[in-house]
């Protein structure tokens, strides 16, 4: 993802995180962090990663697998792209569970990892994994639950996600573009109810800071969610722009939240680099991310 000027005004009052009328009667299952760290520490050991690498693929195999041992019914997607280094395949797994009502939400990440210049040792524990680790572990917890949700569930692990060079037509967001057309060619977006997209969620020091253009109704939810179970201190609204996997559905008039904590090391420095190790990241942060998500799934009107 990509970061522009940041720090516009946007404040979220606490009116808005008293102000809605959550049923509240929606039992959400519990989140397994220990769960989700192991994955976490699985994907971030396939390296490299990066798309059109065999690495890519096997993560692909290894989300698929787990999703549907999870209980998900699961397609995996390939399509050719153009890049700056040519053609190249990419991969994204999607993995469903039914709901009651027709429409669905798409909880997405990538799995995809950087591709640094100088090597090909590189974990993107944070940046990639830890998005891959904690909607799995979300996976097994909604699919092992007693009661189905209101909308029917589409994890989404895009491909491609990162940007060779610069992000443009043929760079970056790949996956998430392709997926988007789609869903827009077949008529089928408009039975998507929301887009939650969780990138960069594992760091020891999380703070979730969601972009300015995060919908509103979402921005509440997420908040509210986070208050409720005692993480409100991780989220913020300081309004960035962030180019990430959710543009695409933004753009496409989906409501769309991206849950990104992009203060990653000092001033970022962990960011695309060696640096984003498993020993930056914490089960506890994957805890917060995955609690929230659960709450946002379960109380979404
Ligand atoms: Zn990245």
């Amino acid at each position: 993802m990509q970061y522009r000027q940041i720090f516009l005004l946007g404040v979220i009052t606490t009116g808005l995180l008293s102000g809605c009328g959550r049923s509240g009667n929606a039992v959400v299952p519990a989140f397994d962090a220990g769960l989700a760290y192991q994955l976490t520490t699985m994907a971030a050991a396939q390296q490299p990663r990066h798309s059109g690498t065999p690495g890519a693929e096997a993560q692909s195999k290894f989300i698929a697998d787990n999703a549907r041992k999870f209980g998900a019914r699961v397609i995996t997607e390939a399509f050719e792209g153009i890049t700056p280094e040519g053609r190249k395949t990419f991969r994204n797994v999607i993995a469903t569970i039914p709901g009651n009502d027709k429409r669905y939400l798409i909880i997405a990440c990538h799995y995809d990892a950087k591709k640094l210049i100088f090597t090909d040792s590189f974990a993107a524990a944070n940046d990639g994994a830890s998005g891959v680790g904690t909607l799995l572990a979300v996976i097994k917890a909604v699919a092992s639950a007693p009661e189905k949700t209101r909308y029917s569930l589409r994890f989404v692990f895009f491909d491609g996600e990162e940007c060779l060079f610069q992000y443009g037509e043929n760079d970056g967001l790949h996956g998430s573009r392709y997926y988007a057309d789609k869903l827009i060619k077949t008529g089928e977006i408009e039975k998507c109810r929301a887009m939650i997209l969780a990138d960069m969620i594992g760091d020891r020091d999380l703070n979730i800071a969601l972009p300015k253009d995060s919908d509103p109704d979402l921005t509440k939810l997420c908040l509210q969610s986070a208050e409720k179970l005692g993480y409100a201190s991780h989220f913020s609204f300081p309004g960035q722009i962030m180019y990430d996997d959710h543009v695409p559905f933004r753009d496409a008039g989906v409501p769309a939240i991206d849950l990104i904590d992009f203060n990653y090391g000092t001033n970022n420095t962990f960011w695309h680099t060696r640096e984003d190790s498993m020993d930056k990241i914490s089960e506890e942060s994957l805890r917060i991310t995955g609690s929230v998500l659960l709450q946002m799934i379960y109380n979404i009107e």
